[in-house]
C-alpha cells in the first residue's frame, strides 16, 4: 500500500503578507492575529498532553468524524500522524470536539503511572459521551493499549477497540470490527513494521517544523523501562522513504525537521531483503507483564550493506541548507564521534543533543542496565564540549530509583553541576509493572524522600537553565519564525538551533518560516527576547 502525502498546512512566500494555502482553500492573513489563530507551535512539549489533533482539511467525505488526542513521547505524536493518515484515507474527518465524535482514539503512553492514570481518567469522560451516543466507538491505541492487551476491555467496558503501536494498518478491519457490534483488539507487534510507506498527515502543524520516525522499538533492556515490551524490537526505517519523506516536507515548506527514534544512535539499514526470521511478524504472549519471550535481537542482523546514523544525519543535510535538521534520542552509550563529525560538516545540523544521563552514579546506572558509567558519560560531554564547543546539551533524569542513597543522589546533582544542562526532564521514579527493575528491586525510596530530591534536582536545573540563557544575552543568533509569541500578537516567536525560543517584534518584512538574526537583549528563566538586526 502506497499512500501519498498529505501535508495539509502549506506555506507560500507569495507575497510578504502572510499567506498561507491550505488543501482546499487560501487564506490571507493581514494582520498578526489572523495569524496566531492559523499556527500552533509543533515542537513536542509537555504542555502538548492531551492535546486534540486536529486536521485542517477536507478529505473525501463520509461524514464520519475522529478524534484524536495524544500522550507522551514525540513518537506517540508522530504515530498519530500515521493513524491518522489511514483513517484520512478511509474518509474519516476530524473534528475538535470528541462529543460530536463517531470515533475516539486517545493514543497512550505507559511510561509511568501517572501517565497511565490520565488516560483512565480520560477514557471516563468519553465513556460519559459514550453513553449518551451508544454508536460511538473508543479505541485505545499506543503503549498502555500493549502494555494491558485485551484486559484493558475488561477493566474499561466502554473501550471497543484496543491496538498496539505495530498494527496500526489493521484499522480498517478493527473499525469494520466494531461496526458490527465486536469489541477488536490486535497487539501483534512487528520485528519490521516502520509505516515507511504511509505519509503521516500533519496534525495540528505550523508547517515548519515536524517530527520524521526514522526506527521504531527498542533493543536496550533498561530496567525501569517499559518501552521495549510496549513498542517491540528495534528496527531502522528504510533511509530513501526518510529522505522521500523528509524532501516533500521541505518543498512544502516545512524547514525544521526533528529525527525520531528511541536511540537514534543505533539506526542501521542493510540493503538485502529481510531474512525469513526478520519477515515473521510476533507478538508477546502470555498475560500482562509476562515479557519472558523479549530476547534483544540486534535490527537488520544478517543483512548487507548498512546505512548508520552518521550517514543518514548526512543525506537529510543534504536536502537543503535551508532545512534545519534535529534528531533525538542520543544514548550515551551509542552516540559516536562520526555523529559529531557530521554535526560540524553541516551547519543545518542544529547543535544540540538531548543525551539523557538518567542518573550521575555508576552503581545506580549499573542497577538501571544503562550500560555506561559515570566516567564514560563525562567522556562523552567532554568531547562533544571539545569537537563542538557550543553545543547545547539536555537530558532526563530519574531520581528516587531503586536503593538510591542520599550520596547517590549528590552524584546526580554533581553531574548537572558539571554538565550545565541547557534543559532537563526530571523524572521520580515509577516502577512498571514486569520491567526488569519491577522483578529485581524493591521501590524502597519514600515518596516525600522522591519529592525532595526531585525539588533539589528541578531547583538546580532552573538555577543552572537560566544561567545559561543570561551568557546568550548580548548575542546575535539565526532564528527560525516558527509563529507569533503566546502572549502578544505583536511578537515572533521562534527558535535558536540550540531550540531556545526566542521573543522579538513582529517585523512585516519576515513571516513565519524565515530565518532571521536577533541580537538577545535579555531573558525571562525560560525565553530569549531580543530584536530583529538586517545585515
Ligand atoms: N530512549 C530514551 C533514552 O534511553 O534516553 C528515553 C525514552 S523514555 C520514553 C523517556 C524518559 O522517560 C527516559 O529517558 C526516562 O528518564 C523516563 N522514564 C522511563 N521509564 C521511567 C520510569 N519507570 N520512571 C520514571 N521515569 C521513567
Ligand atoms: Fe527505554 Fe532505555 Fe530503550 Fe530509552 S533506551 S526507550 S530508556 S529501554
Amino acid at each position: 500500500m502506497i499512500l501519498f502525502p498529505k501535508t495539509v498546512t502549506a506555506k507560500l512566500s507569495l507575497t510578504r503578507k502572510f499567506v498561507f494555502l491550505r488543501a482546499n482553500s487560501q487564506i490571507m492573513f493581514d494582520r498578526p492575529a489572523d495569524l496566531k489563530n492559523a499556527l500552533h507551535p509543533n515542537m513536542h512539549d509537555e504542555s502538548r498532553q492531551g492535546e486534540v489533533l486536529v486536521i485542517e482539511q477536507t478529505p473525501k467525505y463520509k461524514g464520519r468524524k475522529l478524534y484524536i488526542e495524544s500522550y507522551g513521547c514525540a513518537m506517540n505524536f508522530a504515530d498519530s500522524e500515521i493513524v491518522a493518515s489511514i483513517m484520512l484515507d478511509m474518509g474519516f474527518e476530524t473534528t475538535s470536539q470528541y462529543k460530536e465524535a463517531d470515533v475516539i482514539f486517545i493514543n497512550t503512553c505507559s511510561i509511568r503511572d501517572n501517565a497511565e492514570q490520565r488516560v483512565r481518567n480520560r477514557l471516563r469522560e468519553f465513556g460519559a459521551a459514550k453513553r449518551k451516543s451508544p454508536g460511538m466507538t473508543i479505541g485505545v491505541l499506543g503503549c498502555m493499549a500493549e502494555r494491558l492487551k485485551s484486559k484493558f476491555l475488561e477493566e474499561e467496558k466502554l473501550v471497543d477497540i484496543v491496538i498496539g503501536p505495530d498494527s496500526y494498518r489493521d484499522l480498517p478491519n478493527l473499525i469494520n470490527q466494531a461496526d458490527e457490534g465486536a469489541r477488536a483488539v490486535n497487539v501483534l507487534l512487528s520485528r519490521e513494521e516502520t509505516y515507511a510507506d504511509i505519509s503521516p498527515v500533519r496534525l495540528n502543524s505550523n508547517g515548519i517544523s515536524a517530527f520524521v520516525s526514522i526506527m521504531r522499538g527498542c533493543d536496550n533492556m533498561c530496567s525501569f523501562c517499559v518501552v521495549p515490551f510496549t513498542r517491540g524490537r528495534e528496527r531502522s526505517r528504510d533511509p530513501l522513504s526518510i529522505i522521500q519523506e523528509a524532501r516533500e516536507l521541505f518543498n512544502n515548506g516545512y524547514k525544521e525537521l526533528t529525527l525520531l527514534g528511541q536511540n537514534v544512535d543505533s539506526y542501521k539499514w542493510r540493503a538485502s531483503p529481510p531474512t525469513p526470521l526478520q519477515g515473521r511478524g510476533e507478538t508477546h504472549k502470555g498475560n500482562v507483564g509476562d515479557y519472558s519471550d523479549h530476547v534483544p535481537l540486534s535490527s537488520g542482523e544478517g543483512r548487507g550493506e548498512a546505512v548508520n546514523f552518521a550517514q543518514l544525519l548526512e543525506m537529510v543535510a543534504l536536502i537543503d541548507p535551508q532545512l534545519r535538521v534535529r534528531f533525538s534520542t542520543s544514548h550515551p552509550k551509542d552516540i559516536t564521534d562520526d555523529v559529531l563529525h557530521t554535526m560540524i560538516k553541516y551547519d543545518n545540523i542544529c547543535n544540540h543533543i538531548h543525551l539523557p544521563v538518567q542518573s550521575g552514579n555508576s552503581r545506580v546506572l549499573n542497577l538501571m542496565n544503562r550500560t555506561y558509567t559515570r566516567q564514560w558519560y563525562l567522556e562523552r560531554i567532554d568531547t562533544i564540549k571539545k569537537m563542538i564547543p557550543d553545543c547545547a546539551i539536555s537530558t532526563d533524569i530519574i531520581i528516587g530509583f531503586c536503593t538510591e542513597t542520599e550520596e547517590e543522589h549528590r552524584d546526580t546533582l554533581s553531574m548537572m553541576d558539571y554538565v550545565q544542562y541547557d534543559f532537563a526532564y526530571m523524572y521520580t521514579y515509577s516502577e512498571r509493572p514486569g520491567t526488569l527493575a519491577a522483578k529485581k528491586f524493591k521501590d524502597d525510596i519514600p515518596p516525600e524522600v522522591k519529592t525532595r530530591r526531585f525539588n533539589e534536582i528541578l531547583t538546580k536545573q532552573q538555577e543552572g537553565s537560566h544561567k545559561r540563557l543570561l551568557n546568550h544575552t548580548g548575542k546575535t543568533y539565526r532564528v527560525l519564525i516558527d509563529g507569533l509569541s503566546k502572549k502578544s500578537d505583536l511578537d515572533f516567536s521562534g527558535k535558536t538551533e540550540y531550540n531556545i525560543t526566542v521573543i522579538f517584534p513582529v517585523n512585516p518584512d519576515y513571516m513565519p518560516g524565515d530565518y532571521v538574526n536577533v541580537l538577545i537583549e535579555k531573558c525571562t528563566p525560560a525565553t530569549l527576547l531580543g530584536n530583529i538586526i538586517t545585515n
